[in-house]
């Protein structure tokens, strides 16, 4: 309802959609999110730089160890190569018995062999045939098994380890057909020094290294000097031949992290060649501690930052760490999260408090507008009662309803404003509808018709049309004014239909709820009003008036004596009092029975009725005695005037039952205000005395006072 009221409007719109989080409390969340946010990256880059160094302690830590392992077996190599020309046969069974003891002595190297060096006779005949020099390899394995390699051959055959059965297989390995080994063997041949080769691969899936130790004659240099990269011989005389050793990978990386603990951290090793680019050989899964030298499609993983160089000789390995995912998880900044989670938390607390303070002053102030709303409607609505009320009063106060439609107007527009109406009511017969009083222009309806053009009296019910451009609409409704909206209510008091209470409208949405429900109580108002106007001017006539004749009875004539009197007195008039009495009407009831004296008394009633003027008054004073008021008359007029009925009063014919009861006669006392008397009741005896004297004197005529 209250969207029609315009003054509102703005305070009635949703105020959740409407508001703004106050800038103390937009600040106050900014704030806690932005140091938590900030407070959690600084933490967050402190925990990734202490995550790096650890990593790069590791890494360091493990390259250091790996150089460490190969220098060892390096080391063995030189003991090796240092002690086997103290021996005094060097042929296969004293290098059996040197490699048998010291590969069960170092675990880390798998292959050992002996290459003789070139006798030129050798050189001579196989450089033109073959790539590779005839090679006299005496090998054994770390399974401890002698493999002899036919005398010039270029298969360097190899052990395999199967199950718990040891087999050779007598599969040959070219070497002619691996670069790395040609080179690395060609090259300690021709420089008769410490040869590391690159990484390389014999059969078996075994990734590892050729370490290349020359062997010299005793006494030729100086043990002690050596290192293991600056070795340089001059006298090549001496140069016997090589210690190969056959280091695999896979050995040396797990022997590293047996001291190096790499928990969810995986190492890849790459392999960098002359022209610096590097060539993952091994890759170590830190989960299962399995080093896998095919199939390195994992050393390609992106987060590999951490690295490390291993230099052995004049070679370079790079080791790569790589963390894994549990790695990271173990690692992962949990407290960045807890901080900013708590920071979050702590700014929403004071967030969520000031929130909910926004909430309930918004709510307060919701409330208030609605409080606000409801105290304007109940004025309205007070007003509107008031204004009932007035109507209420006022029609009570109306003493005719003749007097009620002059009042309606006036009390019933500000009530339905925008709207124009009236009241109709039913005529006595009940056929008609007429309009008594109406407010507003123009009104929308005829102001006579027949009670069934009303569809509302009809039905006997309320009948409310919003819009008349369809629908079933009343006859009644002026052509020339067609309402687009309009309302028929039929007054019903006491379960009768009076009339019809209309309002109507040209223009729409005026004929709201609130103003139907106020034409409906209006409507039984002025119903009851109606009802009870008419009841009481039903009983005023009863009380005044005299059943039989329908002349006032006496008591109203003693009333309007009274009152007359004293409009005379103010007015310095006359006021004439003529007394009746019908002769000898004893003998009527006697001779026709008391119903023909009735007639004949009903009938003298009117007779006198008629006599009169308008401002006269005819009573019956009392059985078949009569008495007329005259005001504002003289005694002339008077007793002319007595003189007249006493004389038509003859003519009158009266028939009960085919039986002429008349002609009767009167006898007339006539007395005048103020000649006769200062009173009312002085005025009357005069009259009564001359009437008195009237039918003493005979009868059917009259004595003036
Ligand atoms: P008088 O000429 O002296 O006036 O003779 P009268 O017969 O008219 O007078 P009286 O006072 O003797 O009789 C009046 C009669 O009128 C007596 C009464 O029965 C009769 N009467 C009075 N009121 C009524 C009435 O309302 N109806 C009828 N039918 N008779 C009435
Ligand atoms: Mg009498
Ligand atoms: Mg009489």
């Amino acid at each position: 309802m209250h969207k029609n009221i315009s003054g509102w409007q703005q305070l009635t719109r949703p105020i959740w959609f409407s508001a703004s989080l106050p800038l103390g409390l937009r600040l106050t969340i900014l704030a806690g999110v932005l140091l938590s946010t900030f407070t959690s990256i600084i933490l967050w880059n402190w925990q990734m730089e202490y995550s790096r160094l650890e990593q790069e302690k590791q890494a360091e830590a493990l390259a250091y160890q790996i150089e460490q392992s190969i220098d060892d077996d390096l080391q063995v190599l030189w003991s090796m190569g240092n002690f086997y020309p103290l021996a005094e046969n060097l042929n296969r069974q004293t290098f059996r018995q040197l490699a048998t003891y010291t590969l069960a002595r170092y675990s880390s190297l798998h292959t050992l062999a002996w290459v003789p060096r070139i006798l030129e006779r050798d050189r001579l005949s196989y450089t033109s045939g073959s790539s590779v020099a005839p090679l006299e390899i005496w090998e054994q394995n770390s399974a401890g098994d002698w493999i002899v390699a036919p005398q010039r051959s270029e298969y360097f055959p190899v052990t395999y380890r199967q199950s718990n059965h040891e087999k050779t297989l007598p599969i040959g390995w070219n070497i002619a057909s691996d670069p790395i080994a040609k080179e690395a063997i060609e090259t300690a041949r021709n420089s008769t020094q410490l040869v590391v080769s690159q990484s390389l691969n014999i059969p078996g899936d075994r990734q590892g290294i050729f370490i290349l130790v020359p062997v010299y004659a005793p006494g030729t240099f100086d043990s002690t000097s050596r290192t293991n990269s600056d070795l340089t011989f001059s006298n090549n005389s001496d140069f016997q031949g090589f210690i190969l050793g056959f280091l695999r990978w896979e050995d040396v990386i797990l022997q590293a992290t047996q001291t190096i603990n790499l928990t969810h951290l995986n190492l890849c090793i790459y392999a960098e060649n002359t022209s610096n680019e590097l060539r993952p050989i091994a890759f170590y899964h830190s989960q299962n501690q399995r080093v896998q030298s095919d199939n390195l499609d994992n050393c390609r993983a992106k987060n590999q930052q951490i690295n490390q160089k291993i230099t052995i000789s004049d070679r370079r390995w790079w080791i790569f760490l790589q963390p894994t995912s549990e790695y990271q998880y173990i690692h992962s900044p949990w407290l960045i999260w807890s901080v900013l989670l708590t920071g979050l938390l702590w700014t929403s607390i004071p967030g969520t408090a000031l929130l909910m303070s926004v909430h309930r002053s918004h709510q307060r102030e919701q409330l208030v507008q609605e409080l606000a709303i409801a105290n304007f409607e109940l004025s309205e609505t007070n007003l509107e009662i008031a204004r009932l009320n007035r109507i209420s009063d006022l029609l009570q106060a109306c003493l005719t309803v003749q007097e009620a439609y002059t009042v309606l107007p006036p009390l019933v527009q500000p009530l339905l404003p925008d709207l124009s109406g009236g009241v109709f009511v039913l005529d006595e017969s009940k056929n008609l509808v007429e309009l008594v009083t109406y407010w507003g222009e123009p009104l929308t309806s005829n102001k006579t018709f027949f009670p069934d053009q009303c569809i509302a009296l009809r039905r006997g019910q309320i009948y409310c049309v919003h819009e008349t451009n369809s629908g079933l609409l009343c006859q009644h409704l002026d052509s020339h004014h067609i309402p687009t909206e309009y309302i028929c209510l039929p007054m019903v008091a006491h379960g009768e239909i009076l009339g019809m209470f209309y309002v109507g409208s040209l223009k729409g949405n005026r004929l709201t709820e609130r103003k139907q429900q106020l034409a409906e109580i209006l409507a039984r108002q002025i119903a009851m009003a109606f009802a009870n106007l008419k009841m009481r001017e039903s009983l005023k006539h009863q009380s005044i008036c005299d059943p039989l004749t329908g002349l006032f009875n006496r008591r109203y004539m003693e009333e309007a004596l009274n009152r007359e009197i004293r409009r005379a007195e103010q007015n310095s008039y006359s006021v004439g009092i003529i007394m009746l009495d019908v002769d000898y009407f004893k003998r009527v009831n006697d001779t026709f029975g008391h119903e023909a004296g009735d007639l004949l008394l009903k009938d003298l009633g009117k007779f006198l009725q008629k006599s009169i003027r308008t401002s006269d008054i005819a009573c019956r004073y009392g059985g078949e005695e009569f008495t007329l008021i005259l005001p504002e008359t003289s005694f002339d007029v008077l007793k002319h005037r007595a003189e007249n009925l006493c004389q038509q009063v003859k003519s009158l014919e009266v028939e009960y039952q085919g039986q002429q009861i008349t002609p009767i006669t009167v006898s007339l006392g006539v007395a005048l205000f103020p000649d006769n008397g200062f009173t009312a009741l002085a005025i009357l005896r005069s009259a009564d005395a001359a009437l008195y004297q009237a039918k003493h004197e005979g009868r059917d005529r009259v004595v003036m006072a």
